[in-house]
């Protein structure tokens, strides 16, 4: 056995007693953080000081020399997340340390994966596709097996894929029953040719991080007895959301030392539409016999009020292993429950009262608004501009800056200023109209000869054979279409224009026909743009507004009011939450429930008892 790098002698241990890090732990926190050897898994409510055990927890074991920071491997599920622990561990041993292995997921098995990518037939320099790269590669895979993609959407195929690979499964592992008949084929099979052609690219998918990692493990002894030995410990925080995939990974990884300890709340599982299996907590004594449980009650994050308005909500879910939670804290102003007329009145009383908190001295960081949909974003988003009150947008992208929302801006731009090359540029293809980028450069390339703007020289070039059959009509349906919204926009409210647009643009039917997951959100955000166009004037004064609130970004740091969603929220805190929203079909979600019952319901309250508790 060969260890790769010698742990640190580290500093002295405070062995007159307990080090001062460990004097801030409640008894059970304490427990957990000194039981070093062998499993432990730490089940407890939310802000019982889960993480607060972690963080601790590897402090203690490289202050007592147990382990060199780069054999202590620590996952957690957002960048954010990572952050703060690095720095809550760097609070604890008064100074930054290098090196971690700290990290998501994602980007610690991507590490592992660039040092032995051509174990599993990758270069180390492989890419990470994105969303729109897998949707397009799967395209071209059913294009090559003449697949009809009006019938059978490349999203089904792509879902299912990426469900394998969230249960660790390569096409050849998928189990006869499971293998899905899609377009007249099994799915597992063109799961391989999928694989195949991202090997080809030398590319890898989100899914394919983990799953490339756990074949590498499974297959090469010699790297997985080399982790095994570096990781003398392992730390996992919201262990209740990890998936199958990961949970393999982490259980072979644990294997040689056998230190793990996960951290996990089952009320907050929240990611069972990606996969995530809470079942994963169940089985954690089943799998590392012999494991110290540890059970933590006492919360220090909420008062007695918003506590027990969590446990009464989350004391309906049948499906969970069931505990208390106390708080010697008192009991706390009452939890404000107002009703709005509507979205405009709900945020208009939020601004006062973020003021009003301001006033009292709360910074703006300690504020929080909690979104259960992103379309929800925009109204806030506005009153705080009117307001003049700095926010972020944390773990997603701020409303006016979504792709959709870009997309409609350029379209209704361009009816004010048809020469803005960008917008045309943007719009000109989107929704598919068969314009590529060589249509694109010959229009620049006219338009440069001449002076003019592309949709000038589009105007122009339709009228003669400059231009394919097809492209010119479709230019010239474009640029009548922009023609008749100019000129409806001289007589009908610029709302009503806006969606017109839309619809007759193709724009709303090629995101109806969009089977991701996120094509009826991205609807949802256009249909609010519109309605929230209603708030403005005219045109010009809407999108002057767009133009300030993207312009609101460009300031630099300074405190911020913090506007997420609730899966966002999961493990954060904040002194001020505002949970708006709260009716039915939009909170509970209408289509979790449509799509899953009871145990949509079930989730729906879980994200409401990760709200309260925030
Ligand atoms: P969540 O379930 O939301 O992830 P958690 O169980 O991870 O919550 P932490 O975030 O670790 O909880 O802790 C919640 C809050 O309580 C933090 O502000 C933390 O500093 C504080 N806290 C935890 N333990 C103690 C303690 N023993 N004494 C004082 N404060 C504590
Ligand atoms: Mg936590």
């Amino acid at each position: 056995m060969h260890f790769p790098l010698d742990p640190q002698p580290g500093p002295a241990v405070a062995d007159a007693g307990s080090p001062a890090y460990l004097a801030k732990l409640n008894e059970g926190q304490s427990e957990a953080v000194r039981a070093l050897d062998g499993p432990v898994l730490v089940l407890a409510g939310a802000g019982t000081g889960k993480t607060r055990v972690l963080t601790t927890r590897f402090a203690h074991i490289l202050l007592t020399g147990r382990a060199a920071p780069s054999q202590v491997l620590a996952v957690t599920f957002t960048n954010k997340a990572a952050r703060e622990m690095k720095d809550r561990i760097a609070g604890i041993l008064g100074r930054p340390v290098e090196g971690l292995w700290l990290g998501t997921f994602h980007a610690l098995c991507a590490r592992i994966l660039r040092r032995h990518a051509e174990r599993v037939g990758l270069r180390s320099n492989f890419v990470i596709l994105d969303a729109d790269d897998q949707l397009r590669l799967v395209k071209q895979i059913l294009e090559a097996n003449h697949v009809d993609a009006k019938k059978w959407p490349p999203q089904a195929l792509l879902s299912l894929i990426q469900r394998w690979k969230d249960r660790g499964l390569r096409p050849g592992e998928v189990g006869r029953d499971e293998m899905a008949e899609f377009a007249g084929a099994d799915a597992a099979t063109l799961y391989a040719q999928y694989q195949q052609r991202l090997q080809t690219l030398n590319a890898a998918d989100f899914g394919d991080l983990l799953l490339h990692c756990l074949t590498l493990l499974r297959e090469h002894a010699d790297v997985l007895a080399d982790y095994q030995n570096r990781f003398r410990y392992i730390l996992v925080d919201e262990y209740q959301d990890t998936n199958v995939a990961q949970y393999l990974w982490l259980r072979l990884l644990a294997q040689g030392h056998r230190n793990i300890c996960c951290v996990g709340d089952d009320d907050q599982s929240i990611y069972s539409w990606r996969g995530a299996e809470v079942g994963n907590i169940l089985r954690f004594e089943k799998d590392f016999p012999g494991a110290r449980v540890v059970r933590l009650e006492r919360n220090y994050r909420s008062s007695s009020t918003i506590l027990a308005a969590a446990s009464g909500l989350i004391a309906h879910n049948e499906g969970r292993l069931g505990k208390t939670l106390w708080t010697d804290g008192n009991d706390g102003e009452q939890i404000r429950l107002r009703a709005a007329w509507d979205a405009e009145e709900e945020a208009r009383w939020v601004g006062e009262e973020v003021e009003a908190a301001q006033r009292e001295g709360t910074s703006l960081d300690q504020i929080a608004i909690l979104v259960r949909a992103g379309f929800q974003m925009r109204e806030f988003e506005d009153r705080l501009l009117a307001l003049g009150i700095p926010y972020r947008v944390v773990g997603g992208t701020k409303f006016y800056e979504r792709a959709e929302i870009k997309d409609a801006r350029a379209y209704l731009q361009l009816l004010l200023q048809p020469d803005n090359d960008v917008d045309f540029e943007r719009i000109v293809n989107r929704p598919k109209r068969g314009i590529g980028d060589a249509t694109v450069a010959q229009l620049y390339e006219v338009g440069r000869a001449q002076g003019w703007s592309l949709y000038r020289t589009a105007a122009e070039l339709v009228g003669t054979d400059e231009l394919r059959p097809k492209v010119r009509s479709v230019l010239s349906e474009l640029l009548a279409g922009f023609e008749r919204w100019r000129e409806m926009l001289r007589t009908a409210p610029h709302w009503e224009v806006a969606g017109v647009v839309l619809d007759d643009s193709g724009y709303t039917t090629m995101l109806q026909n969009d089977k991701s997951p996120d094509a009826p959100g991205r609807l949802d955000n256009l249909r609010e743009m519109v309605g929230g166009m209603q708030e403005f004037a005219d045109l010009p004064t809407f999108i002057e507004h767009v133009a300030l609130v993207t312009a609101n970004d460009e300031r630099s740091e300074g405190e911020r009011l913090n506007l997420m969603t609730l899966h966002a929220a999961k493990g954060l805190e904040f002194d001020v939450v505002f949970l708006p929203g709260w009716e039915e079909e939009l909170f509970p979600h209408m289509r979790a429930l449509e799509e899953t019952g009871i145990k949509g319901l079930e989730e729906e309250r879980r994200l409401a008892y990760v709200g309260i508790t925030r």
